[in-house]
């Protein structure tokens, strides 16, 4: 990495207290478990992996909605801890999945891509409709649809509405959580072009939640596969999608993703179940799915080492590890 990161995530943990049953007592759940990556600015992290393994979690810690356990979140080198809401919003804008449960129905879509300006008093608030009608005309949407409401519009010009809200702050990062995943396939595919359109056109960096590893392909630069709070390999995404090297990012490459995508699970055909992250496996989490399992992956955690460009966390990488040390 040349270019210092516009985002950078050392070694941070979140971990939630969570109650087993009426009598017994609270355990915890490690959600994100020493996760560290760098961002250039322009570029998109394809963020990986099964539900549960702490994609999500690790970008609310990012939108400020969950606080770090521990570790460091910096955008632009300043900690994210020492930001203000303000701040934060005119850095980082999320999109989330669902457009039809993220837009107030009782709002016109002037008023909703307006909010965050208002909500934080930016600008000067007669420039606030003109702000407003220059953002639909970048996000694909005609202008005339200002006073209209969400239930009459479609689900892939309700999605431009929430990606018009995301970037009326003008911000740096974009969170971008299953931002197609509930449109019709056949709009899917040009949403996911017009974020890549404003992505270049103005320079913003993304994080792309998904289990469709296709989006992932088309969209992403560097891709992070997650397994139940970690990060256990993480490359340029064509290095990535040619040789995967951790047998996890290789069960995902090989999997059938299920036809319903709102169920996030692909289906990895690993045999046994994703393991209850209250009570994970010892040594490598994976280890009891694992294709090629050795006998100390259920007593010793492997350790991250570099692979050439490829950061990888397996047993099967250990001499190459000591090789580079
Ligand atoms: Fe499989 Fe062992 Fe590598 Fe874990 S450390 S992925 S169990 S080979």
């Amino acid at each position: 990495m040349t270019a210092p990161p516009v985002i950078e995530a050392r070694d941070v943990y979140k971990t939630f207290s969570i109650k087993q049953g009426l009598f017994k007592p609270k355990k915890p759940l490690h959600a994100v478990n020493g996760v560290s990556f760098g961002l250039e600015k322009g570029s998109v992290l394809g963020l990986v992996g099964e539900s549960g393994c702490g994609k999500t979690t690790m970008a609310r810690m990012i939108l400020g909605l969950e606080t770090m356990t521990n570790g460091e979140i910096l955008i632009d080198g300043e900690p994210l801890s020492g930001l203000d809401r303000i701040a934060l919003a005119r850095r980082v804008q999320p999109i989330f999945q669902d457009p039809y449960s993220s837009l107030n129905p009782r709002k016109s879509i002037g008023s909703i891509i307006s909010l965050p300006l208002r909500v934080h008093k930016v600008g000067d608030p007669n420039g606030w409709k003109k702000r407003v009608e220059k953002m639909m005309e970048l996000v694909g949407l005609p202008p005339r649809l200002y006073h209209n409401y969400p239930s009459q519009l479609s689900g892939g010009q309700r999605q431009r509405v929430a990606i018009g809200r995301a970037l009326i702050m003008k911000p740096e990062i974009l969170i971008c959580d299953e931002p197609t995943s509930a449109l019709d396939v056949s709009v899917q595919a040009q949403i996911l072009n017009e974020l890549l359109d404003l992505q270049k056109e103005l320079d913003l960096t993304y994080i792309l939640i998904t289990h469709n590893l296709a989006v992932v392909e088309h969209m992403a630069t560097r891709v992070a596969v997650m397994y139940l709070g970690r990060v256990v390999e993480e490359a340029e995404t064509a290095t990535l999608f040619k040789n995967p090297r951790h047998p996890y990012t290789k069960a995902l490459l090989g999997s059938i993703l299920t036809p319903e995508p709102e169920l996030d699970v692909p289906d990895t055909h690993l045999g046994a179940t994703f393991p209850n992250p209250v009570e994970p496996p010892s040594g490598c989490t994976f280890h009891p799915r694992c294709a090629e399992v050795m006998a100390k992956c259920s007593t010793e955690t492997p350790r991250p080492c570099m692979v050439g460009d490829v950061k990888v966390e397996c047993h099967l990488f250990d001499r190459e590890m000591q090789e580079a040390s």
